[in-house]
Order: structure tokens, then sequence, then C-alpha cells
């Protein structure tokens, strides 16, 4: 029954997509006037206006662009109580807090039904080109989902992640039940206070489960590196519960511990199996396909600032596929991989043009151009007027400004994408990097992948003495003069000290932006340091994070910290351990 319905609604989103990219521009401008018909009675849109129009043409000659800045003060009235149609038509009744790993503190975005709706269309599309190339059978999934805690807004909203504000609908449960996996684990685990304890019970049922799982998933793929790093620490515990059906007494919340003692019965000969496996294995190599012999692959955001993850992800995936998920944000979801067969450094996201208006500011780098752009923390790229999405071009970079049905309106994201091809008529987008994610002093310009890049090429170094950067961060010291680039690393183990030099020398070279290499020579940005931090340092941030509201689900560590995150960057520098400065260019 379930399969023959999985069939028929994969075929059926397969067709609606293709018929969807058929003619992509026609649908955007179709979308557009749907969602101004929607909200045109908005105040935001009146004082622009814009009055009934629905076209392309007077929505773009009247609105301008903006950032989440702008529309701050009608979010907090929103959020303070203010029920008058401010941004959307229908007023908005809950509020998403995107992750604000960048900023350092979470950011109010409207949320409201349509999301859920288009959550569904991608979470659906991408399944359905998913189990096309991979299909699955019936059964559960293991997923390092996480629901954050909820709080009412001073006007009495609901305030929580966007994914949290997902997990909770009821489109997410039944699409999950009757369309792909439902979850090993109770809601009361997913939900549960002490994420801590949500991840042991989430590994717990897994094993639980472990012949029925399908795939392993996570949101984005920090997730499930970070459970299986705890997975080696407690995969005794976990036996022992196994073997007497009783739970650890590390679980501590009610609820958690109700719902999943239900789950548990003494079975030695799970337990006995587990922990043979478990011993049978190299340093964890292949620990995912081991124990969950029937699952067919690992899905989960795996690009953008999940790259530096990959290596570690695939250690623990064996020979398991890695599936590179969605494209997306607090703000809406803009594209689904329906290439599920490439790997997660090849994924392109195509992008769904009935679910917002999306527009694409062109950035080309400026050649041998040393100036400073005219606008916020760009400094690497000219800008160029935006371009709708029939008009973007093979190769090229854009800036994503996106227009919802959650009431932003000309919105920039911040997210910078590559254009790799089509599908249909529908851009496919390769994500590039987070634009504001950058280390600057002076003429040098070097974004979150320029970091990458360069902490992949040192991290060589390390993985020769059987070592692994564990996470790292970055930040630029203004308090030394000239400054200087910092690069914070956590370690698997303790490192010599002539290799960790040597990294710094080759973190040094590795930023080869002329601006940086320029100004270098002349020790106008002083040399390069790599600091080292105590193990445990990153999950002293991400508890930060989770103590300021933020989910597990969403986090995405901070690469570029700013003196304005002050309490990451106390962290941080109260948790090294030893300091390296290049001689690159001595
Ligand atoms: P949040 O602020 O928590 O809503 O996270 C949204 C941000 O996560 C986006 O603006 C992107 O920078 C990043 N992101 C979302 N999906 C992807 C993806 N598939 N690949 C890379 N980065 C992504």
């Amino acid at each position: 029954m379930l399969e023959k319905k999985r069939k028929f609604c994969i075929d059926s989103v397969i067709e609606e997509f293709e018929e969807l990219t058929e003619d992509a521009g026609k649908v955007q401008r179709e979308t557009l006037k749907k969602i101004l018909q929607e909200n045109g009675k908005a105040e935001y849109l009146q004082e622009l206006g814009l009055g009934d129009r629905t076209d392309v043409e007077s929505f773009r000659a009247r609105v301008p662009l903006v950032t989440h800045e702008d529309l701050e003060p009608y979010i907090q009235r929103i959020a303070d109580g203010d029920h008058s149609p401010l941004l959307t038509g229908k007023p908005i009744t809950s509020i998403s807090l995107s992750s604000g790993t960048t900023q350092g503190k979470p950011k109010f975005v409207p949320f409201n039904e349509e999301l859920v709706q288009s959550t569904m269309q991608i979470y659906t599309t991408s399944f359905a080109f998913r189990n096309r190339a991979y299909p699955i059978g019936n059964g559960k999934a293991l997923q390092f989902i996480y629901g954050s805690k909820q709080f009412k807004t001073k006007g009495g909203l609901t305030a929580t992640t966007a994914t949290t504000n997902v997990y909770r609908s009821k489109q997410f449960k039944h699409t999950m039940k009757d369309i792909q996996s439902q979850c090993c684990s109770p809601d009361e685990v997913i939900f549960g206070p002490d994420f801590h304890q949500s991840l042991y019970c989430h590994l717990l049922c897994g094993l639980i489960y472990s012949n029925e799982v399908q795939f392993v998933f996570s949101t984005f793929a920090h997730s499930i590196v970070h459970a299986f790093r705890t997975f080696e620490h407690v995969w005794e515990d976990l036996c022992t519960d196994i073997r007497e059906g009783v739970l650890s007494s590390r679980i501590t919340v009610p609820s958690i511990r109700a719902a999943v003692s239900r789950l548990l019965r003494p079975n030695p000969q799970l337990a006995d199996e587990i922990y043979n496996k478990c011993m049978s294995l190299s340093s964890w190599y292949g620990v995912i396909p081991e124990l969950w012999p029937n699952a067919k692959y690992v899905y989960g955001i795996m690009t953008g600032s999940m790259e530096p993850y990959l290596k570690k992800l695939r250690h623990y995936a064996g020979d398991l596929p890695l599936m590179s998920a969605d494209y997306g944000a607090s703000e809406g979801w803009i594209a689904a991989n329906v290439e599920p067969e490439l790997p997660p450094e090849k994924a392109t996201f195509a992008v769904l043009p009935n679910i917002g208006y999306f527009e694409f500011i062109p950035l080309r780098e400026k050649p041998g151009d040393q100036g400073l752009d005219n606008v916020g923390s760009n400094y690497r790229y000219k800008e160029l007027e935006p371009v709708g999405l029939a008009e973007v071009k093979l190769g090229e970079e854009y800036e994503m400004v996106v227009t919802s049905f959650a009431g932003l309106y000309r919105y920039r994201l911040g997210d910078v994408v590559r254009i790799a091809g089509f599908h249909n008529s529908t851009p496919k987008l390769q994500f590039v990097c987070r634009r504001s994610l950058i280390l600057s002093i002076n003429m040098d310009k070097n974004t979150e992948k320029d970091l990458q890049i360069a902490v992949e090429e040192a991290s060589k170094l390390v993985a020769a003495e059987k070592l692994e950067v564990v996470d790292f961060s970055s930040h630029v010291d203004m308090s030394s003069d000239p400054g200087h680039y910092v690069i914070f690393w956590e370690l698997s183990g303790e490192a010599r000290e002539d290799v960790l030099n040597s990294c710094s020398d080759c973190l040094d070279r590795a930023f080869v932006d002329p601006g940086y290499t320029g100004q270098r020579k002349v020790q106008a940005i002083g040399p390069l340091e790599l600091r080292i931090v105590q193990k445990g340092t990153f999950q002293k941030i991400l508890d930060h994070y989770l103590s300021l509201g933020g989910a597990l689900s969403q986090f995405k560590t901070p690469r570029c910290v700013g003196i304005s995150n002050s309490k990451v960057l106390q962290i941080l520098c109260s948790n090294v351990v030893g300091s390296y400065f290049s001689s690159a260019y001595d």
C-alpha cells in the first residue's frame, strides 16, 4: 500500500516539477502577481506607492532592495503585537529565528503557513528525484533533528526556529510518515529541552530499529558528524541500555525517559551484535552502514559552510552515498536538489519558480581593482542591477534576492550562488558562500570559501600526523599594528610545535588573493596567527548558541568572528592553548 502510494506521489511530483520549470520566467511573473495580490494592502507596500500593481516592472521600480535591517522596524512591530497588515495581507502569527551564526544573535523572520507549504514542496520534490535514483523501502529514518525552545514575543506570537516550526507542523509529519520514512525517535526526543539527552536517545532509538533504518538524516551535515563523534564516546553505554532494557541514568528529562523507556526491552542479542560490530571497526570507518545495514544513503545539507565536515562524514558513511539536501533559509526555501547522484562537492539546486519571486544581483570580480564597492560588507565584487530568474547566465555568480509569501520583498539573503546549468528553463544553482563572511583588513578580501580552502590545505600537514582539524574559525585582530588574521583550530589530539609552525606558514600562503599577498609582503598586514584551542571549545560555542534559543538542527559554526560577537570571541580566546605566528613572508 505504502509502496503504491509512494510511487504515485513520486511520479506526480516529478511531473508537476517538469511542468513548473517548462517556462520558469512565466511562472515567476505569475508568482509575483499572486504574492502582490495577497499582500498588496500591507502597509509596507502601500507606503512604497505600489497601489494595485502586480507586474514585475512596477515592482522593481518602486520596491527597493533591502536587508534584514531595513525590515526590522516592521518585524519588531509584528512581534510586539501590531495585528494590522504590515508586511502581509493576513497578519503574521509566528516568528522564526534564523540561526544568526553570522551576526552572533538570532534574527526574527516572519513565518506563515505558505512557508510550510513551500517547505513540503521542496522536500517532496527532492525526495521524488532521490527515490528514483536510490529507492528506499518501507521503514524508518535515523534523523538527528532537534526542535528548539519556543517562546512568546511581547505581542504574544510564538517564536522558534524555522525548522522547529516545520517539524511541529502536521504536514511535515504527514509527508514523513506517508511518503518518506518516520523518525526512529518519538517527538519527546525531537522536542526535548536538553539536546545532549536528545542526541543520546536519537542514537539509542536508531539502534533499536537498526534493521529498519532506510537513511540517515540531519538538516545540516554538522549534526550527523557531531552525533557520531558523540557515538564514539557513548557506544558502550548504549549497548548496556539495550542489553538491560533500562535507560541510562544520564537521561533525566521525565518526558524523554518515559517515551524512550516504552521502546526499550532487554535485548542482549542486539547489544552483542552492536558491541561486536563496533569492536571490529577500525577508527569508526563505515560505522553507519555497519550498524544500519539497510540504510541507502546519508542525507543533509553538505554544501557551503558544511563542506569542511564532508571528510569526516565520508569516513563514518564508508561506502554509502552522501546526498546533499536542498537550498533555502528561514526566510524561505529556494531550490531543490534534483540531481542526487552528484557528490556533495558538485551538488546543484534547481529553483522552484512558484515558491517565491527570485532576483539575482550579478557579481563580477573587479580585475585588479583595489577600490571598495559602495555596498555594506561587500569588498570583492562589483555589483550590477539585479536580473530575473529567466535572465541569469551560465557560469556567472549572483547574490540571491528573495520576495516571499511571508512578507519579504526584494530581500538580500546575503548568499552567493553560481549558475551551474538549467533544468528545463529554471536555473540550477551551486552554493558559493555567504557574502558577508569575509576576512578583510585593508586591500585584502577573503571569503568563507577562501578560508575553507586555506584550512583544507594546511590540515593536510596535521593529517600526516594522524590528527584532524575538528573545527575552525577566524578573526581579524586589529589590536596589533598592523592587524593580522587569526585562525582558531580545535585538533583531535596534540600536535608537535614544528608541525603547527608549518601549518601557520601554510595558512598564510594559502590566502592567494593579491590584496592579501601584496599587503603581507610589505608588512601592511602582520603575520597570520594560528591559535590552537582546547578540545571541546567548539562544543562550548554550540552550547552558547543553543542557550540563545538556536537549534542544533540549524547550527552553522561561525567561521569568522568579529568583535561584535564578543561572547564567541571570548570563548575562543579563553580556550587558547598555543599560538603560532607565520614566518611565510619574513
Ligand atoms: P538560517 O539562517 O538558519 O535560516 O540558514 C540559512 C542559510 O543557510 C542560508 O542563507 C545559507 O547561507 C545556508 N544554507 C542553506 N541551505 C544551504 C545549502 N544547501 N548549501 C549551503 N548553504 C546553505
